[in-house]
């Protein structure tokens, strides 16, 4: 198959925590010189310029407009709805930096929307919080749904156990802005230039890199250096195009 262009998982994929994959640099660099590159991310942690510096500091140069990530997006969206709207966030610096460089106001009061990420330092007390905007009418938003995160020391839990408990105390379903959603493919379309039957997806996640490049009509490749085992491969219902050990 002679691919124009590839969509690439971050963590899982190129690697896991602080530790670069094995030989990843230089298959980074293979399919740059076959075609377009584009780095998408469901974790929100991270502003797109602290991507390119991790990057960076793993040998491997990339410029921004070359990584798309579910905090890029929730801002997009958020400004794109809401224009200079107030949010209370959930998450990390990154996502906070990414929604008030759109213009957007992150506070405690007065919100009209809730915005969940993977925040390592959720309590008790932020539940409520999100809690009680929903119920006074905020929109939840989740910038992804992912259960686990890779780690180099295994699988932390991920951004989708916060919105799943924010989901449960609100009784409310949030909407998704990650993969594999609809806003997530739009903007990977947007930023990609390049068809989607000759692009080939890359990811360690069967439901969401692999079921967003289905959903794009993309062929989709599962690595084996993150979250999914073999044994889950055989068992899912969402197949990938190719099962690949590595990058
Ligand atoms: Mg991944």
């Amino acid at each position: 198959m002679d691919f124009k262009a590839f969509v690439l998982d971050l963590d899982g994929v190129v690697y896991r925590g602080s530790e670069p994959l094995p030989g990843v640099g230089e298959k980074i660099a293979r399919l740059r010189r076959r075609g377009r590159v584009l780095f998408v991310t469901n974790n929100s942690t991270k502003t797109r310029g602290e991507y390119v510096d991790k990057l960076s500091s793993l040998g491997i140069e990339v410029e921004e407009d070359e990584i798309l990530t579910s905090a890029y997006a929730a801002a997009l969206y958020v400004s794109e709805h809401w224009g200079r709207a107030g949010v209370y966030v959930v998450g990390e610096d990154g996502l906070r930096k990414e929604l008030e460089w759109r213009g957007v106001s992150v506070r405690e009061s007065g919100c009209s929307a809730v915005v969940v990420g993977l925040d390592r330092k959720f309590t008790y007390e932020k539940l409520a919080t999100a809690q009680r905007h929903i119920q006074q009418g905020a929109e939840l938003l989740a910038t992804n749904r992912d259960p686990t995160l890779v780690t180099e020391s295994g699988l932390i839990p991920g951004a989708g156990a916060i919105v799943a408990a924010i989901e449960v105390a609100s009784g409310t379903r949030a909407r998704l802005i990650g993969k594999p959603s609809r806003i997530m493919g739009e903007l990977i379309l947007r930023q990609l230039g390049v068809e989607a039957e000759k692009t080939l997806m890359i990811g360690d996640r069967l439901d969401t890199d692999i079921a967003m490049g289905r959903a794009l009509g993309m062929r989709t490749a599962l690595v084996l250096t993150g979250a999914t085992t073999r044994e889950e491969v055989e068992r899912s219902r969402i197949r990938p195009d190719y099962v690949l050990d590595r990058l």
